[in-house]
């Protein structure tokens, strides 16, 4: 209807034919091309449908479950319907990193071309596309908020894709929030808003423009303003369901007996287990091997592979390869299986049942990582990572019944919001409060955030970014605190260290970790120990590793990842790129450790603790908000306890954890931050 390109037929010519044996997995597509392989999938049957729609349709949904094609094939039918031509380029975001790379690497070689030329990737710190090549490009939702600072139109893409939209992160929220924005300027902008199981009416009602555009619409015969939304069919395999008979006491054990039994007692397929995150894996990944090990029998034939962010491409690469015949493959997987990912083989899932989540109380001012109860909608999504039958689960089914909440709550309303205000402010979108969100966020965490941001001299008195000290940290792609941190240290002579500490503190440990091996890994850390806590640690950690010429072997007899070590070069150098861009001096304070902590409290100022003077279980409160916290084992100053410390994260558990913990002389935080501590009653910091 009004369009100047009909939708194209299926059978036109799509991609190219290409063999391949290698990545026929153990469900039957041995030899079949790859060609054959997209059509089987059911989105292909929409192959139309959807191009029609986005003609003509300014925002599509697109509900299918897990599995059915969305990702992979529907920005390919984008580009053979010619959406790339004349130097387009076709956008997907994931809210995951690790996604993005695994999809765009899967889609290349679909289209068997090389990854970073026609089809590439952006997340932070790596870029992998080219700028004459790349017509197909996947990134996550944080990125192209970022390409925002730049093109504010986001004018090189003609469509958009925003994936995994039943996620709600924060970033996807305000994604959307802005590019609904952006469409009303670009009319010609195609969104396509694509998920596992969206609640696809409110997703349609926040994108339909009761205000008409006006006098536009008709006159230009533009696409349709009302939201079009398809639902895939998928090929839903019968699941059947078994619950824990009752509460299990540890559940990394129960996820190992149960695998076990699965293994020694069913028929061959793969098993998928969904644990919390690194730690919980990794644990869980060396009990089994162990186990496996030790049982003898002539069935040991396991091969259990962690799945998890900032996993290695090798690592990544072994989870998605076939399983080798007469082998039973076990992914111990974090919630990235839960529908960003999907793993053919897959006969069995075994369920944790939670997660780590993030939780906010404004009121403490507390931002918490905490292993959370999943809900209702991620158990049955869990379930169904299941090819075909027989699931476990490790809790019971009185549990999912009565405890288990029916949907998850949006990122945005249980977190902490003060990168998210600093991104709209850069974007120069002034009144937040009044922003157009998917899910208002509290007005008490606004009001926060806007106070921490105001504090640390990124925003002034109008609420405006400062210059210089605003739009520098706003173009840092880090954690607000994290940039004020690394801005600082211009100042105090210390960049060089600080760098490197961002470094390790944007990756998620840079310890091998050990369950059974803690005594090894405890006095493997005393080697690097610094009594002024965890960053200085770090540094020991960075210099030993560059000493010993970034050698594997003298990282695993040190208990440190190389894997992880690798990474923290590589982020340090593109954060001394950035350093540079932005005007900061690179100097080292060779051992003046006071610089490096005043400027961690130049970042981490709201964070401050102190030692409660009675307390022999080493109980601090935060200066905030007299929140009770504890230092977490693994830091080396657990059970030292300064009187004062700043925390870079807490994960709760049992009680309030401080993560990365480093001492501190408390005249420093009225330096840092006069107008955030002027207020605290005249003894409890000592002037
Ligand atoms: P959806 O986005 O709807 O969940 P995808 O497009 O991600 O589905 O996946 C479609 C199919 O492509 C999967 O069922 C799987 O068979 C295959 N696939 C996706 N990624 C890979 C990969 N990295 N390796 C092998 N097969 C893959
Ligand atoms: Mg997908």
């Amino acid at each position: 209807p009004g369009t100047e390109r009909p939708p194209l037929l299926d059978d036109e010519e799509g991609g190219i034919l290409l063999y391949s044996a290698s990545r026929s997995s153990s469900s039957g597509y041995n030899h079949v091309s790859i060609e054959k392989q997209r059509q089987r999938l059911p989105v292909f049957r929409y192959r139309t449908s959807i191009l029609y729609l986005v003609e003509t349709h300014a925002a599509t949904i697109i509900v299918g479950e897990t599995g059915s094609g969305k990702t992979t094939q529907i920005p390919q039918y984008l580009k053979e319907a010619g959406w790339a031509d004349g130097g387009r380029v076709i956008a997907c975001t994931q809210p995951r990193r690790l996604a993005v790379q695994a999809v765009a690497s899967r889609v290349a070689e679909e289209m068997g071309v090389k990854l970073g030329e026609e089809v590439g990737y952006t997340i932070r710190f790596e870029d992998l596309t080219n700028r004459d090549l790349t017509r197909i490009k996947f990134l996550t939702d944080g990125v192209l908020l970022r390409e925002m600072m730049e093109d504010p139109l986001l004018t090189k893409y003609s469509v958009i894709m925003v994936d995994e939209a039943h996620e709600r992160s924060i970033s996807t929220d305000i994604l959307l929030g802005l590019l609904k924005k952006i469409q009303r300027r670009r009319p010609e902008l195609r969104l396509i808003i694509s998920s596992a199981t969206i609640e696809a009416k409110s997703m349609a009602a926040f994108f339909h423009n009761s205000k008409k555009r006006r006098g536009l619409e008709g006159e230009q015969r533009g696409p349709k303003t009302e939201p079009a939304i398809l639902s895939v069919e998928g090929r839903g395999f019968n699941v059947q369901v078994f619950y824990a008979e009752e509460p299990v006491p540890d559940y990394i054990q129960a996820i190992v007996s149960t695998v076990m039994s699965i293994h020694d007692q069913e028929p061959m397929g793969d098993i998928l287990v969904f644990l919390t995150g690194q730690d919980d894996i990794d644990t869980a990944v060396q009990l089994l091997t162990e186990e496996a090990q030790n049982n003898g029998k002539p069935s040991s034939g396991l091969v259990v592979l962690p799945l998890y962010s900032g996993l290695s491409r090798a690592d990544q690469d072994l989870v998605f390869s076939p399983t080798p015949r007469g082998k039973r493959k076990v992914v111990i997987s974090t919630n990235i299986a839960e529908t960003s990912l999907t793993l053919e083989g897959v006969v069995y899932v075994v369920d944790s049942g939670f997660s780590k989540q993030r939780f906010y109380n404004p009121i403490s001012d507390i931002e918490n990582l905490v292993v959370a109860p999943i809900s209702k909608a991620s158990a049955r999504q869990r379930a169904g990572r299941a090819g075909r039958v027989r699931p476990g689960k490790l809790y019971t089914e009185e549990h999912f019944v009565k405890e288990m909440s029916a949907e998850g709550i949006p990122e945005m309303q249980r977190s902490n919001l003060v990168s998210c205000v600093i991104q709209l402010k850069a974007l120069g979108i002034d009144n937040i409060l009044g922003f157009d969100w998917p899910a208002s966020p509290s007005p008490e965490a606004m009001i926060r955030a806007l106070e921490v941001l105001y504090s640390l001299g990124v925003l002034d008195d109008d609420a405006k970014l400062t210059s210089p000290t605003g739009f520098q940290i706003a173009e840092i792609p880090l954690d607000p605190m994290i940039s004020k941190m690394i801005l600082a240290s211009n100042q105090l002579g210390c960049s060089e260290e600080i760098i490197t500490i961002a470094a390790v503190l944007s990756i998620q440990s840079i310890w091998i970790s050990a369950r059974g091996q803690q005594k090894q890994l405890d006095e493997a850390k005393l080697r690097f120990a610094a009594a002024e806590g965890d960053h200085v640690t770090f540094l020991n950690v960075y210099k030993g590793f560059l000493q010993s010429g970034k050698s594997s072997k003298w990282c695993n007899k040190n208990f440190v990842n190389y894997h992880a070590m690798r990474k923290v070069i590589e982020i340090r150098e593109q954060l001394r790129r950035i350093a540079l861009r932005i005007g900061m001096v690179l100097k080292s304070c060779e051992s003046d450790m006071q610089a490096v902590r005043k400027a961690v409290t130049a970042g981490f100022f709201a964070n401050a603790c102190r030692l409660e003077a009675f307390s022999h279980s080493g109980m601090y409160k935060t200066l905030r908000s007299s929140q009770e916290v504890y230092i977490h084992p693994s830091s080396v100053l657990f059970r030292v306890n300064p009187k004062w410390v700043i925390y870079h994260s807490i994960v709760s558990t049992d009680r309030q954890y401080m993560r990365n913990v480093i001492s501190l002389d408390p005249s420093w935080l009225l330096e840092a931050a006069p107008h955030f501590y002027q207020h605290q009653q005249p003894n409890s910091i000592p002037h």
